[in-house]
């Protein structure tokens, strides 16, 4: 019997060690067989904007490998600083003992918060911010004597992880019909997504709309709702669906009436992504947790964590250890990946990288005039350092489109993902003038080769 495990090479950056991750490495999210044809990019380094693989050639890291490397690859300050930790602390368990980057990091954030979000509890990945942050909840209710609140409420095309918990607030068709017997049910409310704006409609007016939905099912069933999670002003996973700041306020007002936690999660759009250092700043409100991770430590090392409120923290603080939130990892707090974050807040602080985005973005939008304008583009939208847009073509082109984009833009040297017919570029915070102008021609180029192929 022919081993079925065996692998085809059918590209032409084939090498030994391509063929052993196949046989060995199991891809996230990845149909394995679409290998046999779709190259896997065998990489060897990277340095600032650029990937590097082991036969030398180089893509533009465009999308931040997956949203993570605010400052690209290889950052001489971020690893000089997890060197010199390396020689100090490499891990030590968070419960029963401390250490000085974990400290440092939580005062920070916490500052950053401008103290309303004083308390951080530490994870590793994204999905496990978010099962904290709907343990918390359910568990806050029951120490306050309200245990019948135990459900939940996410937005249309919400994402917000693949664990369980995660995919039970998260509206992607995919997963949800893929593991439907094992997720709990949330409720699912209108995405107040500012592409369903009609002739004469504003993005606000879309806002209102959804939030008046929301309202609704708080009058009937807020007693039953411990928290609402949302991703601010972008559900990046659902394809770059951008909103008005005007939701997240009205929303903060029904959260606070109907006595409903807000969870935010900014995994994605954390740390200066949407143009301000937390998303929700642009609406002026804190939720009453925040979620973070993937830019946390500009793509070092993995670390998530949960900030909330003195009033949430306090209601666990007692002599009863059941009262006391039960959760834990392992590497809960990891003083590397600690201190990689620190690291890449003293980045955010020396450069005045918020200020600096803004520029670069405005550089980013002109150069992207053209694709605006462009017959087979609908919905440009720009929100501080992400780009959108959604490609129009025949539905049986759209099937492969993200395919052929990816493999037409390996050829420019451009490391591209489009989601469905949407094409978006997330890069990193550290493009000069040569870099914007590599980025847009390229994606310009690729974009047009596509949709004409
Ligand atoms: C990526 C992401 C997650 C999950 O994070 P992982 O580290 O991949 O588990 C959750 N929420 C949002 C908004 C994300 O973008």
């Amino acid at each position: 019997m022919t081993n079925k495990l065996q692998v085809k090479h059918l590209h032409s950056r084939s090498s030994g060690w391509i063929e052993r991750s196949l046989r060995t490495v199991w891809h996230p999210c990845t149909q394995m067989q679409h290998h046999e044809t779709l190259p896997l990019i065998a990489l060897k380094s990277g340095k600032g904007i650029w990937l590097y693989d082991q036969d030398g050639n180089r893509y533009l890291d465009a999308i931040s490998s997956w949203w993570t490397n605010l400052f690209g690859h290889g950052n001489p300050f971020i690893s000089k600083a997890v060197k010199d930790q390396l020689d100090t602390l490499e891990h030590a368990m968070l419960a029963g003992c401390t250490h000085e980057p974990v400290v440092e990091l939580s005062e920070k954030l916490s500052a950053l918060t401008g103290h309303a979000l004083g308390h951080c509890f530490y994870a590793s990945d994204g999905a496990s911010a978010v099962e904290i942050a709907l343990k918390m909840s359910f568990h806050y209710w029951k120490n306050c004597g309200v245990p019948e609140k135990q459900e939940f409420v996410c937005l249309e095309n919400s994402y917000h992880g693949e664990t369980i918990g995660a995919l039970s607030v998260t509206d992607v068709t995919l997963f949800k019909d893929s593991y439907a017997p094992l997720i709990r049910n949330s409720h699912t409310v209108e995405s107040p997504d500012g592409r369903k704006a009609k002739e004469g409609q504003s993005a606000n007016d879309i806002a209102m709309q959804a939030a008046n939905r929301l309202e609704a099912l708080l009058q009937e069933k807020a007693d039953r709702i411990a928290a609402i999670i949302v991703e601010p002003l972008v559900q990046c996973a659902a394809g770059f669906v951008m909103y008005s700041p005007e939701y997240l306020k009205r929303i903060r007002k029904l959260c606070d009436r109907y006595k409903v936690h807000l969870i935010a999660d900014e995994i994605a759009v954390g740390f200066g992504r949407t143009g301000s250092f937390f998303a929700c700043e642009q609406a002026g409100i804190w939720p009453d947790m925040l979620c973070l991770s993937k830019g946390i430590t500009a793509g070092y090392l993995p670390l998530s964590l949960v900030m909330t409120t003195d009033r949430i923290y306090s209601a666990f603080y007692d002599t009863d250890i059941a009262r006391g939130f039960l959760h834990s990892h392992s590497y809960t707090g990891n003083p590397l990946a600690c201190r990689a974050a620190l690291a890449s807040l003293e980045l955010f602080r020396l450069h005045d990288v918020i200020n600096q985005n803004r520029i670069i973005s405005g550089k980013i939008n002109l150069a992207l005039e053209s694709l605006k304008q462009h017959s087979c583009v609908r919905h440009f939208r720009n929100r501080g350092m992400i780009w959108a847009f959604d490609a129009v073509m025949t539905p049986e082109k759209q099937a492969t489109f993200p395919r052929r984009f990816f493999e037409t833009a390996l050829k420019h040297e451009l490391l591209m993902r489009p989601i469905g017919n949407t094409v978006y570029l997330m890069p990193p915070y550290i493009l000069n003038d040569t870099d914007i102008e590599q980025l847009t021609e390229k994606t310009i180029t690729v974009f047009n080769e596509v949709i004409q192929a």
